[in-house]
């Protein structure tokens, strides 16, 4: 397919990919810019990484570079060093030669067309020559952009056996682009989901979490994963949103979108594999309470003395599920003021009361609690000799 009708005739490129592209070629490597990179710039968006793909071998690569990192030698990926030392990848032409819907053992030594054939896409399979300056897009990658249409190489049967995890990558270029899914393509993922079971749980998470960041529509994502099956294989407590109910406010934090879509997201996460921190965040969230009593300075503090470190998390929820409540400018107020919340906070410390001839222990505990409330009703009072004479007036 020489001619594209509709191709931009060039596409700007970091001239440090072209540098190293035309170190290769003059060595006698063809050498072209693929993925998700040309995906991306062809619908108008960003400037992410390109990655390049060659005839070169791993070894050859790096004998043809002064600074390589072996990011995947065993899959043909080096990391090439720029004079800024940034990092451009770059990859051998590849064939899958086995597949166990895993992982794959790749064979190099294969033409631009057979590398483009094993990708997984066609929005994912179109390649540009850094050098010379023309397309190579043999499954009609483009014709799938100008169309919004997520639609497998080959025969998507096929491809998903090869590889569950494309199911989700398929969701995910979705739901990030607002493209829907050829038939065939669709039907074939659904067909395929349960093989899914299969998947490590950091791939399968690492799909999750980006897809949630990524989605123009998260209530479509969510969608898109029950409608697959694939929701029913690793997050049946996935709720989702309903349709209009998307999320506006930034950021997108995967582990409170998680929290909003998902019933026991605690569960879901330590399933996913996520760290033991986003863990212990989502279960803080779900344990609350999601909201002050009322939005007055004390049932404020109150809940912030409650939900201590959470307290960020349940404001960006409360933004997600829509407007933003009245108690979130309190929570604004009390925090830029300081106000004491916490034992941390109080004008005294145990040792303080320790001094008075308090015993060591529950009663040191308790007392302690006792004035961090007396001063979430009244800041003013958190003065050392204020809460000295209470401790001495409860005796
Ligand atoms: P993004 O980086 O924005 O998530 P991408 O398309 O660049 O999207 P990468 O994971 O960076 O995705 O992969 C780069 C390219 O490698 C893809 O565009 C696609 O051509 C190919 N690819 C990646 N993962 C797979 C896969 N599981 N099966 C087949 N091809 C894949
Ligand atoms: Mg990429």
């Amino acid at each position: 397919m020489a001619e594209v009708t509709g191709f931009p005739e060039r596409v700007a490129l970091d001239p440090e990919v072209v540098r190293i592209a035309r170190t290769l070629e003059d060595a006698g490597y063809e050498t072209w810019a693929v993925g998700g990179a040309l995906r991306d710039r062809l619908l108008g968006g960003g400037q992410s990484d390109v990655d390049l793909a060659t005839a070169a071998t791993p070894e050859v690569v790096q004998r043809l570079f002064r600074r390589t990192v072996p990011v995947g030698v065993r899959f043909g990926t080096v990391g090439v060093l720029d004079s800024g030392r940034r990092l451009h990848e770059v990859t051998t032409f590849r064939q899958d030669v086995e597949t166990d819907g895993r992982h794959a053992v790749v064979r190099f030594g294969v033409s631009l067309d057979e590398d483009l054939a094993r990708r997984d896409f066609t929005i994912n399979a179109i390649a540009y020559h850094p050098v010379r300056e023309v397309w190579r897009d043999p499954f009609d990658g483009f014709a799938d952009l100008r169309a919004g249409l997520v639609r497998a190489v080959g025969v998507p049967a096929d491809r998903f056996r090869e590889d569950y995890l494309r199911i989700l990558r398929g969701i995910r270029f979705a739901a990030r682009f607002g493209f829907r899914f050829d038939p065939a393509t669709w039907d074939a993922a659904v067909a395929a989901a349960p093989g899914l079971d299969g998947l490590s749980a950091e791939r399968v998470r690492d799909e999750w979490t980006k897809g949630l960041v990524t989605a123009r529509s998260v209530a479509e994502f969510c969608r898109l994963w029950r409608e697959a099956g694939a929701a029913a294989v690793w997050l049946p407590e996935l709720d989702g949103l309903p349709a209009g109910a998307d999320p506006a406010p930034e950021p997108r934090d995967p582990v409170v979108l998680t929290t909003l879509v998902c019933r026991a997201p605690a569960t879901v996460l330590a399933r996913l594999r996520a760290s033991n921190h986003e863990i212990a965040r989502a279960a803080a969230v779900e344990e609350g309470p999601a909201a002050p009593e009322g939005r007055d300075d004390v049932a404020v503090r109150r809940w912030l003395h409650r939900v201590g470190t959470a307290v960020d998390d349940l404001v960006l929820l409360a933004a997600y599920r829509g407007g933003t409540p009245a108690w979130v400018e309190t929570v604004r107020q009390v925090r830029e003021r300081g106000d004491p919340t916490e034992r941390g906070d109080l004008a005294v410390t145990g040792h303080d009361l320790l001094a008075l001839g308090v015993a060591p222990g529950p009663e040191l505990g308790t007392l302690l609690d006792r004035l961090v409330d007396e001063v979430i009703r009244d800041p003013s009072r958190n003065r050392r000799d204020d809460l000295l004479a209470m401790v001495r007036s409860w005796r």
